[in-house]
């Protein structure tokens, strides 16, 4: 699919449309001394290792694609709900 750099859509702080710029989200990166990353290295020490079953064989093809939304006018950042497709692309 392919999405221009620029579209108007509404944003929740300026309560109008406005122009913003497209980007793709991109998962950062994972912080190994976060809470939750600690907890987990925690329970999967000494006996009964793994907590949660892990998941080897998919059944999906394709996975969610999120764009950002910034807001041109105040600078807001918003994200649109993902949908499935193979490549999203940005067009200008
Ligand atoms: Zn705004």
């Amino acid at each position: 699919m392919k999405i221009p750099q620029t579209i108007s859509s509404y944003c929740p702080k300026c309560n109008e449309h406005t122009d913003h710029t497209v980007t793709i989200y991109k998962k950062g990166q994972e912080r190994s001394m976060a809470i939750g990353a600690r907890r987990h290295e925690r329970e999967l020490r000494g006996y009964g290792g793994q907590k949660y079953p892990i998941q080897r064989n998919k059944s999906k093809t394709t996975d969610k694609k999120t764009t950002c939304l910034k807001c041109k006018k105040c600078g807001h950042v918003s994200m649109r709900r993902g949908i499935r497709m193979k490549k999203l692309e940005i067009v200008r």
